[in-house]
């Protein structure tokens, strides 16, 4: 029979051993390899059977062998140390309490629809909860006051095995709360689990508790649905991550948005916690929180509609992490009238100005639909992509929001993304860092990672390769097992794989533009590269793909098939069900991380990252963080034919240029050995690559440039709104009005300029141009001078801005005058333009406005009315 609810029993531990509770409940276990030896060290064998789950671990050890280490001295020694440590992590100053100054947010909140924190904890589909994961550890770190915010997922994301002819299977194994490093958060007074509620349509109401995970210093509030309070069918809002329809989609991020809001405001009541300034939504699907934060303005302190969105928007940060459309959260806009019309209106929120924002206004736009990713634009004043040409990528494809600007200028930035080097880099890599190069660990001195000796590096890369190579024996038994297979048909297994040739790592989700069977384009061809007499090659594969993804699913079937042959089988390997744990094998025994994705279809990518800092080497398209930190030296480019139009064509291109990397270069070199048995060339690209990439793709950086980029300055907008009861805000809402009004009488009508008789470099040209400025005064607009090299279409290439100064005004006509610097020789242009200006718009390209000259200037001596 099965049983109707599940919870776990926990171990009551002796006295002296409590301290043990407290440590497993910080998950900053998961990345702190002392506090995980000492777990190892409760019991050994049992911890390797529990799959290095320390609350499996205490649930599971014997009362016996608990009785033993409450007398073992040097176990309670090492235990109250790594207490010790732990509560010193937690208190101590740290980066951001040093280096950064009051204009630093009090609090920021970060709100994510996953998060990968452990693999004991599966909250995550794929890289946006891994970085999420890995962003809330650094904040820990680096003393960032960040509350995270998330759902709690009853069954987590799909555990992944294999029918016998290699067709994905999925299985949802249930988490018990009760089972994990959580505590549900309670009101001080009576004990009472905290409730926050969310309305719905037809008077309904959907219910949640909220459970606290502690990520060191960072709080993390996950709401679950699953309550008494609720129906059946509120319960199950958070059954699983990204599962079912489009209306249980939306449920979902209204309650990670709206109720993620409430959630936090408990938390801080409770705790005592300093409020958020800044609110950070790493991709759409959180972005309903904006909207509660207007309603909370508007009831509290009485602001319109559209002086709340001012203020929410200077203190919102929206992150978009992909250009993939298929990637976009959309729904249709009769759903999101049902959800936020009617009862279930939040007050002070009409509903036409909810479907505003999410409109796609853009000529290309679907107006059916409402976008999450557009209202995540609209509701933060501050956007970013997740690589430089991610950056650039989001600009072409949402630069139509903001009207008539050239897409340079389209005001979203970018900050690549990084990893967290204690959850990705293998102990031995950081145990070596520390005995050879002790500054890294504190961030400096890259270089002396030249000075380390090479076999020292060459013997932590095999044993982490034959540490691969021995976990992927494991799970080969255990996949060919659960696909049928008797234990005679198993027995090649032992010798699959070998931990002296050249390891070739591809692990990812499985959507199209991953691309994972490029490889096999050609079967013969890799067949050839698998099995060299010489210079043989490995690959270990693993990846899900979508359980609604048929193509994805065959695609793996494609590669398992491939993998099952006798001939290949030993030297090309798909494992299942790519987690955390698995991927953290793989990406410190490989020696080459490959990547093929069709550019420019990988917002950032991480893998890659965890790879170089392990000291494997890079074999990639040049997409996301590899087309800007690619150097010639780090690792190699896949030749991409980006411009191809035939997909066929261009994955035969690539195929084909990727089979003759590993072939003439990749596996030459890896095999180049000198007298000592070492591959010297190979080490030198290891160790360039470590002293180059290691500070850039460090999750540490990623968050300082998170800090002074984008948290602080919306903390210091959101607090020019807030001040003086929001006079700001409310200023800033009546301006915007005024000027959208006014803007279609603004133009410029009249521009000449002196000096380009004989222009030369150093010389000034000197401007001049005559604006209407209608009902506006001068102090309402910034009237610029463009200028800059122009290509043969007279566009300007990369320009330079000039503010004019205001010489005269004339009834509504004003006359502005500068002087344009002749910086560089060639071929020069400018022409002018009118902007709204305002001190509190975070660029001049935020409202979309602008008036050009109605043809472009000529080097005319019009006189000047
Ligand atoms: C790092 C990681 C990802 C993201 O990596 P990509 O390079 O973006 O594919 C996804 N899943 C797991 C388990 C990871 O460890």
């Amino acid at each position: 029979m099965k049983a109707i609810r599940r919870f776990t029993v926990r171990t009551v531990l002796p006295e002296r051993l409590r301290g043990l509770e407290e440590l497993v409940g910080n998950l900053r276990w998961s990345w702190h390899h002392e506090t995980l030896d000492l777990f190892r060290s409760v019991d050994p064998a049992l911890w390797e059977s529990v799959r290095y789950d320390p609350v499996r671990l205490l649930g599971e050890v014997s009362p016996d062998r608990l009785a033993v280490l409450a007398e073992d001295r040097r176990f309670l020694r090492r235990l109250d140390a790594a207490l010790d440590d732990l509560r010193d992590y937690l208190t101590a100053p740290r980066w951001y309490q040093s280096a950064v100054d009051g204009d630093a947010p009090a609090a920021i909140a970060y709100f994510s629809p996953e998060y990968g924190i452990t693999a004991a904890l599966p909250q995550y589909s794929g890289g946006l909860g891994i970085l999420a994961g890995d962003h809330l550890k650094t904040a820990s770190d680096l003393g960032v006051p960040i509350i995270g915010v998330g759902l709690l997922y009853r069954h987590g994301y799909f555990s992944q095995s294999l029918s016998p002819d290699g067709w994905q299977l999925e299985h949802y194994p249930a988490i018990d709360p009760g089972g994990l490093p959580l505590t549900l958060l309670r009101e001080p007074g009576d004990g009472a689990p905290v409730r926050v509620a969310v309305g719905l349509p037809e008077g309904r109401t959907l219910h949640a508790q909220v459970w606290l995970a502690r990520i060191g210093r960072v709080p993390l509030l996950l709401l679950d649905s699953d309550v008494e309070d609720n129906d059946q069918a509120a319960r199950d809002v958070t059954d699983r991550l990204y599962g079912g329809g489009t209306d249980h989609r939306l449920l979902q991020e209204l309650l990670l948005g709206i109720g993620g809001v409430r959630a936090i405001r408990a938390y801080c009541r409770i705790d005592g916690h300093p409020a958020p300034e800044v609110f950070h939504t790493n991709e759409g699907h959180a972005g309903f929180l904006g909207l509660e934060r207007i309603r909370e303005l508007v009831d509290e302190h009485g602001l319109s509609f559209d002086e709340a969105l001012e203020a929410v928007r200077a203190g919102t940060v929206f992150t978009t992490h992909t250009p993939v459309p298929a990637g976009i959260d959309r729904f249709p806009r009769e759903l999101i009238g049902k959800y936020f019309g009617g009862s279930a209106a939040l007050e002070g929120v009409p509903v036409d100005r909810v479907l505003a924002l999410g409109e796609e206004t853009y000529p290309e736009g679907d107006r059916t639909v409402f976008n999450m990713a557009v209202m995540g634009m609209r509701l933060g004043q501050r956007v970013n992509g997740v690589s430089r040409l991610h950056g650039a990528v989001s600009r072409e494809m949402f630069g139509g929001l903001w009207g008539g600007f050239d897409v340079a200028e389209v005001p979203i930035g970018s900050i690549t993304n990084g990893v967290h080097a204690e959850t990705w880099v293998a102990r031995e890599v950081l145990d070596l860092a520390v005995r050879e190069t002790p500054s890294v660990l504190e961030g400096r001195g890259w270089d002396s990672v030249l000075d380390v000796p090479e076999q020292e590096i060459w013997r932590v890369r095999r044993l982490l390769r034959e540490r691969l190579v021995l976990d992927a024996r494991r799970r080969l038994r255990e996949s060919w097992g659960q696909r049928g297979a008797s234990e005679a048909e198993m027995a090649w297994i032992d010798d699959a794989l070998d931990p002296d040739v050249l390891t070739i790592g591809f692990a990812r989700r499985v959507p199209s533009y991953k691309r994972l069977t490029l490889m096999l384009r050609d079967p013969d061809r890799l067949r050839a590269l698998l099995t060299h007499p010489e210079r043989p090659v490995q690959i270990v594969i693993a990846g899900k793909a979508h359980p609604a993804d048929e193509g994805g699913k065959r695609l793996i079937q494609d590669i398992v098939r491939f993998a099952d042959s006798e001939d290949v089988r030993h030297r090309i390997v798909f494992l299942p069900d790519y987690d955390m744990a698995l991927g953290q094998m793989m990406v410190q025994g490989c020696d080459v991380w490959m990547n093929n994705p069709l550019r420019p279809l990988e917002a950032c990518g991480t893998s890659g990252m965890k790879a170089a800092l392990n000291g494997g080497l890079n074999l990639s398209i040049r997409d996301g963080w590899w087309d800007e930190w690619f150097d010639g030296q780090n690792g190699w480019a896949i030749p991409s034919a980006d411009g191809l139009s035939d997909p066929d064509r261009r994955d035969q291109l690539e195929a084909s240029a990727l089979y003759e990397l590993i072939d003439d270069h990749v596996s030459v070199m890896f095999y180049d050995r000198d007298a000592a048995g070492l591959p010297r060339r190979w080490l030198e690209m290891v160790k360039h690559t470590l002293a180059t990439l290691g500070p850039k793709v460090l999750a540490t950086r990623m968050l300082r440039d998170y800090v002074h980029d984008l948290y602080a300055p919306a903390a210091t907008s959101a607090r020019a709104m807030a001040a003086d009861g929001y006079a700001g805000a409310r200023e800033l809402a009546s301006w915007k009005a005024r000027i959208a009004k006014a803007w279609p009488g603004v133009a410029v009508d009249h521009v000449e300029s002196a000096g380009e008789d004989s222009p030369h470099v150093g010389a000034h040209l000197n401007v001049r141009a005559v604006v209407s400025l209608g009902e506006l005064s001068p102090d309402d607009v910034a009237v610029e001078a463009v200028y800059g090299r122009v290509d043969p279409s007279d566009a300007i290439v990369a320009p330079s801005y000039l503010e004019l100064t205001a010489v005269t005004p004339e009834n509504n006509r004003v006359r502005y005058t500068g002087d344009i610097p002749l910086d560089r020789t060639g071929p020069f242009g400018y022409s002018i333009r009118v902007v709204p200006r305002h001190p509190l718009l975070a660029s001049r390209t935020e409202l979309g406005l602008v008036a050009l000259p109605p043809t472009p200037p000529g080097m005319t001596n019009g006189d000047l009315r």
